[in-house]
């Protein structure tokens, strides 16, 4: 018989398990009968589905059985089997549903966190084993065949006589040795424990009890089949419920914070959900799918059920169970269902609910999570016209100009000054660069706060909400700033005085702006780009950046500084030289537009500019 090799990856993962790498041994168990189960499961569903197939609820089962004399270990199942082709799909490599994540990571991690990471389940039998051998039979097929490996240096695969449709796995437990008791990590347990009725039962309870389908020792089911959702949430641990979402393969990383919900009103249901620490890869992507998984009383009918996730918390993760939900309804009509929405609603309360309390209780949690799911909740408040401000607005953090830290609405609105009508934000690409902004000069001279805004999507969400708290949202470069009731009337207004200047300006810019006028935002700057009406300059960039749209302008205002030397300058030319103040004129719009991080339309014509000013 032809013995085929792992592939590559597989080889080095079952290396890493055959020097165990995992410190709790006993987890294979676990590992072996989930597949089980999982296999069971298909089967179930096929059932639920399929018309000509019956199902009897007795038929389905895990057994495990002992042969202590001959060190074997057998954990059989009734499930969906595998062909010839499935085993060696799914037994010859690592399994499908961790494969891709693990070819990425491989490179880049090493031993310990990548197995606690992924879901090698069948591999870590090897931990126990020397010696693995699995017949199966695929449901609906009259053959079966026997899949056989003593480890790295490959597996075997040939047909048998036909065994009822399901799956064994026959493990020879290794033998003890001095070595091997050094090496193990795992308390005080010797691999021939794993051939003791007692401690496979204990290993059960400890991590199986849930499963749906009898686990069955000796003729005894040792389960209680009550699934943790069920479970009074007294007798689970943090850990439990971590261990939960890992096995569901919710995600890699550590959530910030899980919620066990189990409801008794008008529905009944239970829920857990989590608030993962770390955006999935493919978050902002067409192929993520949001939803929670669904199950009508314990039976899984829907994997990714997106109605009870509003988009802006599609990040949570978790499980919905309930009594009240009929089996076989349609997943057209249970868009509809009524009990699915008001489960949807309260699910919604609850995030909203645990997110604020996270806010409150742990900032600096809340700021990991915020870093990694801030943006789907600003997309929240902007989405559907701000339909969904209520759920968000209290859970958006900005960075504070003042605080030097984020900040929320809340805690803004609270140190307002007296008189201050606005939210003042400014929109820029980076921290740094915003605190140079030339339009922020006058607020920031009188100790006024200000959002500073990097992300993309901020100015729209700001713009949709309109208001917090009943303060208006305003940009630093918008045309009123409502600086007057703030800081008292400005000095002597000088714009009478200029009119001809700015109105020549003007002239010599033509429609590349909107209008020109003296500043009253600027002290140590002559000169800045502010907008008029709803589209700011930032939106601008933003939107054109946008492909495949029609481009966008912003009503763009040359705002200069008339107490500046500059503007000196620029009066004389006004009165003495005409050539020389379309020059100054053209030199400060084009450094207004520099400043914006705008391109200039022509930059050998600036550089011309500059350089005629310096010959
Ligand atoms: P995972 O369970 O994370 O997919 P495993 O390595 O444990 O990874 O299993 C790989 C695949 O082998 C499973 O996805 C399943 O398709 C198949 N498999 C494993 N055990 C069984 C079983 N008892 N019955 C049917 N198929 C199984």
């Amino acid at each position: 018989m032809e013995k085929k090799q792992f592939q590559a990856e597989s080889k080095r993962l079952l290396e890493m398990m055959i020097h165990s790498i995992y410190t709790k041994h006993e987890i294979f168990l676990r590992e072996l009968i989930s597949n089980a189960s999982d296999a069971i499961d298909k089967l179930y569903y096929k059932a639920l589905t399929d018309e000509s197939m019956t199902f009897h609820a007795d038929d389905y089962f895990i057994e495990i059985s002992i042969d202590e004399p001959n060190r074997l270990l057998t954990i059989r199942d009734t499930g969906i089997g595998m062909t010839k082709q499935e085993m060696e799909d799914n037994l010859g490599v690592i399994a499908q549903s961790g494969s891709l994540a693990f070819k990425k990571q491989v490179a880049q991690q090493e031993g310990h966190a990548l197995i606690g990471q992924f879901g090698v389940g069948f591999y870590s039998a090897f931990m126990v084993a020397d010696e693995i051998t699995v017949v199966s039979q695929a449901y609906g097929t009259d053959v079966a065949h026997r899949w056989h490996s003593t480890g790295a240096d490959g597996y075997t695969i040939e047909p048998v006589d036909a065994v009822g449709v399901g799956t064994s796995v026959t493990l020879k437990i290794r033998l003890d040795t001095y070595e091997t008791a050094v090496e193990q990590k795992d308390e005080s347990l010797a691999y021939e424990d794993y051939l003791h009725a007692g401690r496979i039962k204990h290993i059960v309870r400890k991590y199986s009890d849930f499963i749906r389908y009898p686990i069955k020792l000796d003729g005894e089911t040792i389960n209680t089949m009550v699934p943790i959702w069920r479970k009074n949430k007294s007798e689970l641990t943090d850990d439990t419920y971590m261990q939960f979402y890992k096995d569901k393969h919710y995600g890699h990383d550590v959530p910030v914070r899980y919620v066990h919900v189990q409801a008794d009103g008008a529905v009944r249901y239970q829920a857990i959900l989590y608030i993962p620490s770390e955006t999935p890869f493919n978050y902002f992507t067409k192929d993520f799918e949001r939803g929670l998984e669904l199950y009508a009383s314990g039976v899984l009918i829907m994997e990714k059920c997106a109605t009870l996730l509003p988009e802006h918390f599609g990040f949570v993760k978790g499980m919905v169970d309930s009594e009240d939900l009929s089996l076989n309804i349609s997943r057209e009509m249970l868009q509809h269902d009524r009990q699915l929405l008001v489960i949807a609603r309260n699910i919604k309360n609850k995030i909203k609910s645990n997110l604020e309390s996270l806010l409150k209780d742990d900032r600096e949690k809340y700021e990991q999570f915020f870093k990694a799911f801030g943006r789907p909740l600003k997309f929240g408040a902007y989405n559907e016209f701000g339909a969904h401000k209520a759920d968000v607005q209290d859970l958006l953090l900005f960075y504070s100009s003042t605080e030097s830290k984020l900040v929320t609405l809340a805690e803004y609105v609270e140190r307002m000054r007296e008189g201050q009508k606005y939210i003042y934000y400014a929109t820029g690409s980076s921290h740094d660069r915003i605190a140079k902004m030339p339009q922020i000069e006058a607020l920031r001279e009188k100790g006024i706060e200000m959002v500073y805004l990097t992300d993309d999507v901020d100015e729209f969400a700001l713009k949709m909400m309109r208001s917090y708290a009943d303060k208006e949202f305003r940009s630093i470069s918008s045309g009123d700033l409502g600086l007057d009731e703030l800081l008292g009337a400005q000095q002597d207004t000088p714009e009478q005085q200029h009119d001809d200047v700015f109105d020549a300006v003007k002239k010599v810019l033509g429609d590349a702006v909107h209008s020109v006028r003296p500043s009253q935002r600027l002290r140590a700057h002559p000169v800045c780009l502010t907008s008029e009406g709803e589209l700011t300059i930032e939106m601008e960039k933003v939107l054109n950046n946008v492909p495949n749209r029609a481009p966008v302008e912003a009503k763009k205002v040359l705002e200069v500084n008339v107490q500046h030397d500059v503007f000196r300058a620029l009066k004389q030319a006004f009165d003495a030289d005409e050539a020389k103040f379309a020059l100054y004129a053209r030199l400060l719009y084009q450094q207004a537009l520099l400043i914006e991080g705008l391109p200039l339309e022509d930059p050998v014509a600036f550089s011309n500019d500059v350089c005629l000013v310096m010959t």
